[in-house]
């Protein structure tokens, strides 16, 4: 996959312009490297459509090459189906004790997971845990939770032979409040294709812990099945989030792509390895790198990024130094200042700007001010932003009571803007080049 696509954008790079046509091509392939890594077919052709019609509209940038461009909108689009919970690592365990039920089939690494997340928790979060395995059909399930409980020193339901799943899940229920445990995790069994009883038997098992987290573990090298599986569990028990496990292997995460897409359900932890630490949360950017073949993709993308930033900002500096700063250039650089740290580490960047430094502190210029300023262009008009030297008295009250402050602070912002613009207009004039441009190497 990484090849082909390699391929496909070394074709697009050594073109000067992008075409509708390129972009099929390109996509066309993308496509079929999609498919590779093991993404559904339909999932494919949507996620090609989407980016198809993102990728059509958009202007060539001429400083980064229309292969970057095609790579960095691919993987832009990745992360954007296959972002779920902005938090995918924060489990549901208020009110304790809460119950998670860990699902899937036999073999995709429900029991690892279990231990693994249990010790996260006890470790990350600070909680009580304890484990119960419900696995009665398969001989040394029950004492390999035991083990790994032992070996990360959290509690397991004490093992008593004979009972069924559901009657497990009882006894953990009530050990877990009588014994003060915040979360307890039910290890359900597993089988190696879904059946009805599977099926029937963790409805039965949900239906008595009512689980505040119902966990769906698949094994991240299986492709197409996978997807099945998901959609199957989640229609039949309700799925909270999927663990994808062995993405420590050289499968290419293309069922994450596909189970997101197809089920909705996000996409919370992945593991890493057979070791109790190896789980990680799920990082979406990650994946997408995996699927669109590791890491010499991802870097040519931030490179991209970064060319497409350091092109913008050359752009408004070449507008600066002819003089022409208005309001909206005044608003990016406050919401700059913001991101940036604030006031002073700004500052402390723009050369000469030592002196202006000394006239906004004495001005009582902070971070504070730079929110109030923010608002107060937010208040004007269209016009007034790109034409600052309209603003007789009466524009000036209404924007300022638009806002909810004085007029003398808008005065205040008025004449901030005019020296700014004053500066860049000198600094522009200063030799081939100019400082400023100078600055922003
Ligand atoms: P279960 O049948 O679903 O409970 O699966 P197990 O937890 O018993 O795991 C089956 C095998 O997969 C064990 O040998 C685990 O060590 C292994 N395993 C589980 N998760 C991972 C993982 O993320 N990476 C790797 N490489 N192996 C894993
Ligand atoms: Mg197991």
């Amino acid at each position: 996959l990484s090849e082909r696509l390699s391929g496909v954008f070394d074709r697009l790079t050594k073109q000067g312009a992008l075409s509708e046509d390129d972009v099929k091509t390109a996509l066309r392939e993308v496509r079929v490297a999609l498919l590779e890594a093991d993404v559904s077919l339909p999932v494919a052709r949507d996620f090609v459509k989407a980016v198809q019609a993102k990728a059509t509209g958009q202007a060539v940038t001429k400083s980064i090459t229309p292969g970057q461009q095609v790579v960095k909108i691919v993987h832009d689009e990745l992360v954007h189906v296959l972002t779920g919970d902005e938090d995918p690592g924060k489990l549901k365990i208020d009110n304790p004790p809460a119950p998670i039920l860990m699902v899937g089939l036999q073999g995709s690494g429900k029991t690892t997971t279990t231990a693994k997340l249990a010790k996260r928790l006890k470790e990350r979060e600070n909680k009580r845990v304890l484990m119960a395995s419900l696995d009665v059909n398969r001989p040394a399930a029950m004492e390999q939770l035991q083990i790994l409980g032992a070996q990360i020193g959290v509690d397991t339901l004490p093992i008593v032979k004979g009972e069924d799943p559901v009657t497990i899940a009882k006894r953990a229920k009530t050990q877990a409040a009588m014994g003060g445990y915040d979360v307890y995790m039910l290890d359900t069994a597993g089988r190696l294709h879904i059946d009805a009883e599977l099926i029937a038997q963790a409805a039965a098992v949900r239906d008595v812990a009512q689980p505040r987290e119902t966990l769906l573990v698949v094994d991240g090298l299986t492709g197409q099945d996978a997807v099945n599986v998901a959609t199957e569990f989640d229609d039949k028990i309700g799925v909270s989030g999927v663990v994808l496990t062995r993405m420590d292997g050289d499968g290419r995460g293309g069922a994450a792509l596909s189970m997101r897409a197809v089920t909705g359900k996000p996409i919370r932890f992945v593991g890493l390895g057979e070791k109790m630490d190896a789980i990680e949360t799920f990082e979406p950017s990650r994946i997408a790198g995996r699927i669109l073949g590791m890491g010499d993709i991802v870097s040519l993308v931030e490179k991209a990024q970064e060319t497409l930033e350091a092109e913008q900002a050359e752009r408004m500096m070449r507008r600066f130094t002819k003089g022409q700063f208005n309001m909206n250039d005044l608003r990016s650089q406050l919401e700059q200042m913001m991101k940036m740290g604030g006031m002073e580490g700004m500052m402390s960047m723009l050369p000469g700007a030592a002196k202006m430094q000394k006239q906004m502190d004495g001005a009582g210029i902070d971070d504070k001010m730079l929110k109030r300023q923010i608002a107060l262009i937010q208040s004007m008009t269209k016009r007034e932003r790109a034409n600052p030297q309209i603003l007789q008295a009466s524009r000036k009250k209404r924007i300022a009571k638009g806002a909810g402050l004085e007029v003398s602070e808008l005065n205040k912002l008025l004449k901030m803007h005019r020296q700014m613009a004053d500066m860049m207009k000198k600094m522009g004039k200063m030799g081939k080049g100019g400082m400023l441009k100078q600055a922003m190497k």
